[in-house]
């Protein structure tokens, strides 16, 4: 592809919208050189599942005539266009879309197609989003590495050995080696900010019930959540504007008003930084677990005395439940992916085996189109709610689940938002916690209370540890979404200088090489 292509991909969001509207460039011309570096590099990165190139060019060229029409209408029509016009978009493959395919990352889902649009891609094409296609994920979003994907794993741009972290693993390897500019993800446990940490992009978990999920393929449904990735703060708060908000068609869609995020989050660095003055971030004695790297430690530390050298004040407070964060998602995820999961009965939707009678095809289909992490959850989840032990796991994870919620509410009365480590670890080898679902699972140590509680959670790119990116999470009360961006962008803008901000992905020339491999797990003769 031509160097100018390319330069085109490194741009943010908010930068390619400039340009469409100076006419710098078309829509066209953005889609074509994104869609061409995906084409071209994806082979060793296995971000996608599908691409759209057909829909998109569609798309663009209706962006492209949108543009010419305000252009010619003038500035104040140009200036009202939404945000979104024209970027390139990925969406995670557990969000439906009218005749596209959508697998969950899941074998049982092979051969559905979508026949009707997610609210939230509705939203986006309003906006004049353009859709390129579906990012891999694990299977029903159970994974914190893409390794539980039916159709093999993605690999992490900054070394593709590795994970790029889970479950939206695909959507945040997209945006960071600049196959779109902003993408979807879903996150129950951890699977925005996690991804986002180990790939150094920003992503958000919005508070529970702000992005409708009718249209996105459940998992926890009183955990998912629906968010954004994207390479800065501005980016990924343009993408929340863009989906935030009530659906009548999503019952816990929240009717409260959704504030314009893009209004506190100046350009200029000097503006952004200055909310920091006199805010007051606290800091969980709690989030450095047993386990945490010391290098990802020792970054999240330098992040917090940055925000406190720019007028922060640093309180020290606790988070008491914290460790039983594990312990009751790991009740109440599987529990209720055991309900949602119980649709997938091969007469409905996608994967089917029929050579029986209903029993057996029920049992062939689910037996053959689920994998291995999907079936221990949704044996775990039976489990806890069958008759003899309901009250003993069920209950009980939901009481504990409120005492996390006590102590988030306890903590806020004393500061305006959380700071802490997004993830213990940097990006781990493919293969090392594929065998120990608990060491898999420790991986959310750090954001499954933030879901547990319903709050909202940011993660934004804090420097590197061996090579190798860290995240900083900025936790906030409900509905405070606006205050936590503006945070991540004046942390963004207090590190404007910093010697890793200027780095890019190390894999990224490995995969212009036409003879790297595709990402594949231990073991593994050929890629699935
Ligand atoms: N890694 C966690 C799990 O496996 C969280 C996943 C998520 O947020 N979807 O359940």
């Amino acid at each position: 592809m031509s160097a100018a292509g390319r330069g085109l991909t490194r741009l943010s969001a908010h930068e390619m919208a400039r340009g469409l509207r100076a006419g710098d460039f078309s829509a066209r011309e953005l889609v074509d050189a994104h869609l061409d570096l995906a084409h071209a590099t994806d082979h060793g990165l296995h971000a996608w599942l599908f691409l759209d190139d057909p829909r998109a060019h569609a798309r663009a060229e209706d962006a492209d005539r949108r543009l010419a029409e305000a252009r010619r209408q003038g500035p104040a029509a140009l200036a009202a266009l939404p945000p979104l016009l024209g970027i390139p978009v990925g969406l995670k493959d557990l969000v439906v879309t009218r005749g596209q395919p959508s697998t969950a990352g899941s074998r049982i889902l092979r051969g559905f197609v979508g026949p009707f649009d997610a609210h939230i891609a509705e939203r986006i094409d309003a906006a004049g989003g353009v859709v390129l296609g579906k990012t891999n994920m694990d299977e029903f979003a159970m994974g914190s590495s893409t390794e539980h994907s039916a159709w093999g794993p993605t690999g992490n741009p900054w070394d593709l050995g590795r994970v790029p972290g889970g479950s939206s693993g695909g959507s945040a390897a997209a945006v960071a080696a600049y196959h779109c500019a902003v993408a979807i993800g879903t996150d129950t446990g951890g699977s925005i900010r996690q991804p986002a940490t180990m790939c150094g992009v920003v992503g958000m978990k919005p508070t529970y019930g702000r992005v409708s999920r009718y249209g996105i393929i459940a998992f926890a449904s009183s955990l998912d959540q629906v968010g954004p990735f994207g390479r800065d703060v501005r980016d990924a708060a343009a993408l929340l504007q863009t989906v935030a908000g009530r659906d009548d068609r999503d019952s816990t869609s929240s009717p409260l008003a959704v504030p314009d995020y893009l209004d506190g989050l100046p350009d200029d660095d000097d503006r952004a930084a200055s909310v920091l003055r006199g805010l007051r971030l606290g800091l969980p004695r709690e989030y450095f677990v047993a386990g945490m790297e010391p290098g990802v430690g020792a970054r999240v530390r330098e992040a917090v005395a940055a925000l406190e050298g720019a007028g922060a004040e640093i309180v020290d407070v606790s988070l008491p439940h914290t460790d039983y964060g594990l312990a009751t998602y790991y009740i109440i995820a599987p529990a209720e992916a055991s309900a949602n999961l119980a649709r997938y009965d091969g007469i409905r939707f996608g994967h089917s085996l029929r050579d029986g009678d209903v029993l057996a095809n029920y049992l062939a289909t689910r037996g053959s189109g689920f994998g291995p992490e999907v079936k221990r959850r949704i044996m775990l989840g039976t489990y806890a709610l069958s008759a003899g032990y309901y009250d003993a796991y069920y209950v009980k994870a939901q009481k504990v689940r409120t005492l996390i919620k006590a102590d988030f509410d306890a903590a806020f009365e004393r500061v305006d938002a959380i700071v802490a480590p997004t993830s213990p670890t940097v990006a781990f080898p493919f293969g090392a916690r594929l065998q120990d679902p608990v060491a898999m699972y420790l991986s959310d140590a750090c954001t499954l209370p933030v879901n547990a509680a319903g709050l909202p959670g940011l993660s934004v790119p804090c420097g590197l540890s061996e090579g190798l990116p860290v995240g900083l999470q900025v936790i906030g009360r409900a509905w405070d979404e606006a205050r936590i961006l503006r945070i991540g962008r004046a942390y963004e803008a207090i590190t404007a200088d910093a010697d890793w901000r200027a780095l890019e992905p190390s894999s990224l020339p490995a995969l212009d090489d036409p003879s790297t491999e595709p990402p594949r797990l231990p073991g593994a003769a050929s890629p699935a």
